[in-house]
């Protein structure tokens, strides 16, 4: 069976401690390939390769670093169709999706950094009479890159691209629920001629390699998506090392209609930002507040059309929703719409597994759900769930509505729907999240700050918010 090792030094290596974890299929519940079981032990043969190249690579010119970054992309687009396949192999969701989202993200995210570093400047302070103070802006070091399974490239570019661009040398970790496009992008970096050393990637358990990327002395600065609370076990473990960090956490996103939209829009988007990547995206909107006047227009519509959803193998052209990403996941979601029935909830549509026939029997299939009859603060509406279940909830006045959104211990994204200019800003001026879509959902501007408040996380990627976070400013006062 395929060995997935880690990328250390410009070379694919051997854990040391010689073990692998099982890799599942998510479309079939069978293993597929094994993931090396790393642990401190090659966090410090990676550690050791990133010092080596660090002098190399940060002294590059802009140029030269942005041109490797280039072809890195490049080479991730010629290769679209082996990256686009093993995604949705890796995790479950349609090979449409991979191939329209996924994949042409990751390569975009190299580009949009190999560049953005050739346009990113420092700041001057003149004072009058007296001196002018200049900033240099220069790369932390070595910097830790740890992602999570539901976007696996996406996510990961997204982190790893600024951390290069600005000269960093990189020890990354993909989800080892989704390790196999983070495997393949060793040889791409090599092929782009990246040096060796500058961009090491270890594949295994969080508890294990991950916390040593933690842990770990000479890493820096740690950029972390995932879980709240593994973002929290970071947190308590790097804040006493004074190490610089970026947490992109967990969500419970509120969309909010009201009775004056465009309706036609609203529910096909809706649709979208309900179930796509069947619910895992961290900006899919789970609770939704409906206008008391179309709340039973709403409801009637939205239902027949998720009822209608095509849930299939990921392969399947017509798939709409795929597999969710394992066993665990897929009974934690489950588990979640027996809550919620017994907080006195009601299912409208789905609520179950969907079993296929042949090959994908034993796979992680689930129809998208709808659930109405909660209250605003019941745990089902409070806790994230991050598969294909939303609830619908209507509300009577602004207010009453703000106070439901805000109502998380969440803050990530937000998405309004409304036809009155006014009402739309004031509501984007008073939800408690760090994006709020107004009429649209998912449209991304790389170059705009990206993350969220309360316990969504701290600090924000996207454009030069991350080339900040990757880069420590010094500030040099000359007097005249
Ligand atoms: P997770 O927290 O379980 O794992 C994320 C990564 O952290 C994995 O690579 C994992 O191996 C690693 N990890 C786990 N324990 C660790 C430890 N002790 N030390 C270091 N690393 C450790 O999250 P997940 O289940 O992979 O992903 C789903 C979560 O990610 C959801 O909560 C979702 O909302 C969130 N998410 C957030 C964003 C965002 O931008 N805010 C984007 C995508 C996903």
């Amino acid at each position: 069976m395929e060995k997935l090792l880690n990328f250390i030094d410009g070379s694919y290596v051997e854990p040391i401690s010689g073990d692998y974890i099982d890799n599942f299929e998510p479309a079939t519940g069978k293993v597929y390939s094994l993931i090396a079981n790393s642990d401190e032990r090659d966090v410090e043969l990676a550690v050791k390769a990133a010092e080596k190249a660090f002098p190399i690579w940060s002294s590059m010119s802009i140029e030269e670093r942005s041109a490797i970054m280039v072809r890195l992309s490049e080479g991730i687009q010629n290769r679209m169709d082996e990256f686009v396949a093993a995604e949705s192999r890796d995790n479950g969701k349609p090979l449409t999706l991979a191939a329209h989202v996924d994949i042409p993200r990751a390569v975009s995210n190299f580009h949009f950094f190999a560049t953005a570093i050739t346009h990113f400047a420092s700041e001057s302070h003149y004072m009058e009479g007296l001196g002018v103070n200049y900033t240099m802006r220069k790369p932390i070091g070595i910097v830790g890159c740890i992602s999570p399974w539901n976007l696996p490239l996406y996510l990961f570019s997204w982190k790893i691209a600024p951390a290069l661009a600005a000269g960093n040398c990189v020890v990354a970790k993909p989800s080892e629920v989704t390790p196999y496009t983070a495997y393949l992008l060793g040889k791409v970096a090599k092929e782009a001629g990246m040096p060796d050393g500058v961009l090491n990637i270890l594949h295994g358990l969080g508890g294990s390699v991950g916390d040593a990327i933690v842990k770990h002395p000479k890493i820096k600065a740690i950029s972390f998506t995932g879980g709240t609370k593994t973002g929290e076990y970071i947190a308590r473990t790097a804040a006493p090392m004074f190490k610089k960090l970026s947490l992109e956490l967990g969500g419970k996103n509120p969309n909010i209609i009201f009775a004056d939209c465009d309706f036609d829009d609203m529910l096909s988007t809706t649709l979208r930002s309900s179930f796509a990547n069947q619910g895992q995206i961290c900006l899919c909107g789970s609770r939704i507040f409906v206008e008391r006047p179309i709340y039973d227009k709403f409801k009637e519509a939205f239902v027949a059309k998720v009822a209608k959803t095509t849930v299939s193998n990921p392969t399947d052209p017509k798939a709409i929703l795929g597999a969710v990403v394992s066993k665990p996941h897929m009974e934690k979601v489950l588990s979640y719409v027996e809550l919620a029935k017994e907080e006195g909830g009601t299912v409208l549509t789905g609520g179950e597994r969907v079993l296929l026939e042949g090959e994908y029997k034993d796979g992680y299939y689930l129809r998208p759900t709808v659930i109405e009859g909660l209250a605003y603060d019941c745990r089902t509406n409070q806790e994230e769930i991050f598969g294909p279940v939303v609830t619908i909830t209507p509300f009577d006045t602004e207010e009453e509505v703000l106070m439901m959104a805000n109502s998380t211990q969440y803050g990530l994204a937000a998405t309004l729907w409304t036809s009155d200019l006014k009402r739309a800003h004031r509501m984007a001026d008073k939800i408690q999240s760090g994006i709020v879509w107004i009429n649209s959902w998912l449209v991304r501007d790389l170059r705009t700050p990206f993350g969220g408040v309360k316990a969504s996380g701290v600090g924000r990627e996207g454009g030069w918010e991350a080339l900040r976070f990757f880069t420590e400013p010094k500030n040099v006062f000359v007097k005249y």
